[in-house]
């Protein structure tokens, strides 16, 4: 079971609910966490993971070998990111646009173009309890996040629970976090901007084919207007986390609630049987 925990925006509360709901479903299951959110990976504050190691993550960026090069242009003309330049006399690459598809080097007919990798951050993996914990950390000044998340993906068992702490929003790297989940689960605030966000999360998942739930933050500010859309649309709203000072301290201290309030570990443990009765209607229950 795969559960990819996102926001439309940062700062609602996704990884505390990420958090949380693995630290509660490590007592009864086998557990791995992902943190995807790759720019600003945060999940580890309050995970604390021990024995960590690293591995780093490369891409291929081409070489082009002027002495072979005709200076055709077909690479330039199959870069759809335009990462490569042909001029008449030499050809330009620009790595901080090149995904390293390789799509240059398997066009160019003169054999002109060799790759080198070129690392553009590190998987980190860890552990915390008996939970796997897996951090994915994008080198400062490298723009493309998918690649880490995808490599970092590879560590994903069929048999586990891996909950997947997505990117904030809608672009790429939060596409590339829900990839293959069986359900998204979308954590939001009961604000105006709370909704806005939560409906263009709600198109992304259903586009993808992938079941979705609310977790509702801070529930007690703001107004009804997330409640009034989720039960418009049929979006089940799971669980909602009051607007509780005692539960931001313990964030704010790096604790997660779960460790200090008994009552909301199996709060969790509710919300993931729901998840799965939604993800296989036919499952009777989860033994927790
Ligand atoms: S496709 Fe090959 S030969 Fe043509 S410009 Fe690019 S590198 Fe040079
Ligand atoms: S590897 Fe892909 S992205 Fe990079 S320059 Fe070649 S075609 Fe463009």
């Amino acid at each position: 079971m795969q559960i990819t925990v996102s926001a439309g925006k940062g700062g609602t509360g996704k990884t505390t609910v990420a958090v949380n709901l693995a630290l509660a479903l490590s007592e009864s299951h086998s557990v791995e966490f992902l943190d995807c959110d790759v720019e600003e990976p945060d999940a580890g504050i309050f995970l604390k993971p021990e024995n960590e190691n690293s591995e780093p993550v490369t891409i291929e960026i081409p070489e082009i070998s002027e002495d072979v090069c005709t200076y055709c242009g077909d690479c330039s003309e199959a870069c759809e990111f335009n990462a490569i330049a042909t001029f008449s006399e030499n050809v330009l690459v620009y790595p901080e646009l090149c995904h390293g598809c390789g799509l240059c080097s398997r066009v160019c007919t003169a054999d002109a173009i060799s790759e080198r990798s070129k690392i553009i951050g590190e998987v980190r993996r860890g552990s915390t309890g008996s939970i796997d914990f897996y951090e994915g950390d994008l080198t400062i000044g490298e723009p493309m996040a998918t690649p880490i998340i995808r490599d970092m993906k590879k560590k994903v068992t069929e048999e586990n629970i891996s909950i997947l702490d997505s990117p904030p929003g809608t672009a790429c790297p939060v596409i590339e976090s829900l990839h293959g989940s069986d359900f998204a689960l979308l954590v939001t605030e009961p604000t105006p901007f709370g909704l806005h966000d939560l409906r263009l999360s709600v198109k992304v998942a259903r586009e993808m084919n992938i079941p979705v739930g609310v977790v509702i933050n801070r529930y007690g500010i703001g107004d009804k207007s997330v409640e009034d859309y989720c039960e418009d649309e049929g979006v089940p709203v799971l669980m909602k986390i009051p607007n509780d000072r005692k539960i931001a301290e313990l964030y704010s201290n790096g604790v997660p609630f779960v460790n200090k309030f008994d009552n909301w570990k199996g709060r969790f443990n509710q919300l993931f049987e729901e998840i799965t009765r939604i993800v296989n209607p036919r499952a009777k229950s989860v033994e927790v």
